[in-house]
């Protein structure tokens, strides 16, 4: 019997009464929200489908202290905490527990500082990611990571989850990301760790660990983040292939090939004709698929590398490949790849999963895909940063199918695609996080000693259990 993938919220506990009193008469500065309109409006993140809890209030604090003290608080009460960045989380990690508090960290939106010298930026959490690149390009300098939401996502939400993107690929993660943190532990203690240095192995990696927990091990109040030099104008490739399998042969040719380009997206053609249909980019819609490419070497090494992918697509079987005349038009090509989810939001009710495999086996995730889709009769877009072996299957079904014929179908499903990328040697989430909708194939792919070495972790630095509880360990 497949895992139930979604979770009842998570009862009230502590009194919360006592606790909204105390935090208005210590901490009368705080913005606080208790009205129950503005409280349901932090209920979802973009999980939409997931049941969720009303936060008993919704705390924006302006800096470290408040939060350390609202924490101190909330453990005094017993009362829940979930930290909220942007709420553009694709795993319930930010959606309300019943009766907790919600600390959203909208108001700590400063960049506060750049260092030109140590090619870092020093910020805190609540910048959205789009404005801390603004920010640093202003001064020609280039922060990596970005999700397709970095728009509307924020640097606290994207250590949370440790969000990866469409340069991944070539420049990492965010945890590659981060030299220092500062964090409120879950009794209110605030560490700094990490800071400037390049290179630090001084004791446990708590860094490492702390980025990606999704709010269950501490929350983060700053950040001290990589910086590189802004990188030259973009050469950008699409190609359009004949099937799934060839444009994932492509993928690993261009791997094999030793060729890292900074970008490898994949579309296929449910999404090549939803993004199409939104933003007519005169995409070629009789592809089975298409991969987005793209250089940033300097000078004429961007068109050597182009050259080398475009070769690779060739031989794996690629038809009509077009390249950006400028960058107006690279920044329309990457920016349908972006809106692939909303546009296949725009086709029906549309559910997104994040799996990843090693990326020699991505066309054989492909295929599976097909399958499953094709077992289940469910409309299936896939989309995703295919240079990391990520894809994002997202199930598209119709408006008005019965919830609980549809529930089923998807339940099966994603069970299946599980499982798929679990026998390829992948995993079941590559940058979403387990969140509030994958707790028990947490088990299933690490295993329950592993699981039980990461509740032993959770149990040592919150063991009243307060910080976002039954995300990510059911
Ligand atoms: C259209 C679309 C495209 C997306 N594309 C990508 C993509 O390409 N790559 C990708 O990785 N994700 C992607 N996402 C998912 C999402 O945008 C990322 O997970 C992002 O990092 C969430 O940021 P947020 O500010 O919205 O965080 P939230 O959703 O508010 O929170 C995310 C998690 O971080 C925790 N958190 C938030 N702030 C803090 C803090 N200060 N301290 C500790 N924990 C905190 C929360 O508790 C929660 O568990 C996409 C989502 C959408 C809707």
């Amino acid at each position: 019997m497949a895992p139930q993938p979604e979770a009842a919220p998570a009862p009230v506990r502590g009194d919360g009464p006592a606790l909204l009193r105390e935090i208005s008469s210590r901490l009368p500065q705080v913005k606080l929200l208790t009205e129950p309109v503005d409280r349901e409006s932090y209920r979802r993140d973009e999980t939409a489908y997931l049941p969720t809890g009303l936060p008993l209030a919704v705390a924006l604090p302006d800096t470290t202290e408040q939060v350390a003290e609202l924490v101190r608080l909330c453990a005094r009460f017993d009362v829940p905490v979930v930290p909220r960045g942007a709420g553009t989380g694709l795993s319930g990690g930010a959606a309300g527990i019943e009766g907790a508090l919600t600390i959203a960290f909208t108001r700590m939106n400063r960049v506060l500082e750049i260092d030109h010298e140590n090619l870092l930026v020093v910020t805190q959490p609540g910048v959205v990611n789009a404005d801390l690149k603004k920010a640093v390009a202003a001064e020609g300098l280039f922060y990596a990571p970005d999700p397709a939401s970095y728009e509307t996502c924020t640097i606290g939400g994207n250590l949370g989850t440790n969000a990866g993107g469409l340069c991944c690929v070539k420049y990492g993660v965010t945890r590659d990301a981060v030299l220092g943190l500062e964090v409120v532990m879950a009794d209110g203690t605030v560490l700094r760790l990490g800071g400037r240095n390049v290179k630090d192995v001084a004791g446990y990696g708590l860094i490492p660990l702390l980025v990606g927990s999704q709010g269950t091990l501490a929350l983060v109040t700053e950040a001290t983040l990589r910086l590189r030099a802004a990188p030259p104008p973009r050469a950008t490739l699409l190609a359009f292939f004949p099937s799934l399998e060839a444009a994932g042969e492509a993928v690993a040719g261009i791997t094999r090939a030793g060729i890292v380009p900074v970008t490898l997206e994949l579309m296929d053609q449910t999404t090549i004709r939803a993004v199409d249909d939104v933003h007519r980019l005169g995409l070629d819609r009789d592809a089975a698929a298409t991969l987005l490419v793209e250089s940033d070497l300097p000078g004429t090494a961007a068109v050597a590398e182009v050259d080398a992918a475009e070769a690779a697509c060739r031989v794996a079987g690629a038809g009509l490949v077009v390249r950006a005349q400028d960058a107006t038009e690279a920044d329309w090509l990457r920016e349908g790849r972006r809106l692939a989810y909303r546009a296949l939001e725009a086709q029906g009710v549309a559910r997104m999963e994040d799996v990843g495999v090693p990326r020699s086996r991505i066309p054989e995730l492909l295929q599976a895909i097909e399958q499953i889709a094709a077992r289940h009769r469910i409309r299936v877009g896939t989309f995703g940063h295919a240079g990391d072996g990520n894809l994002h299957p997202t199930f598209v079904l119709g408006r008005d199918e019965p919830d609980d014929v549809a529930a089923a179908r998807l339940h099966a499903a994603r069970a299946e695609l599980f499982e798929a990328a679990l026998q390829l040697g992948g995993t079941v989430t590559g940058e979403h996080g387990i969140g509030a909708v994958r707790p028990d194939w947490l088990v299933r792919q690490r295993g329950e000693p592993a699981v039980a070495v990461m509740r032993a972790i959770k149990q040592a630095l919150d063991p009243q259990g307060i910080l976002n509880p039954g995300r990510v360990l059911a």
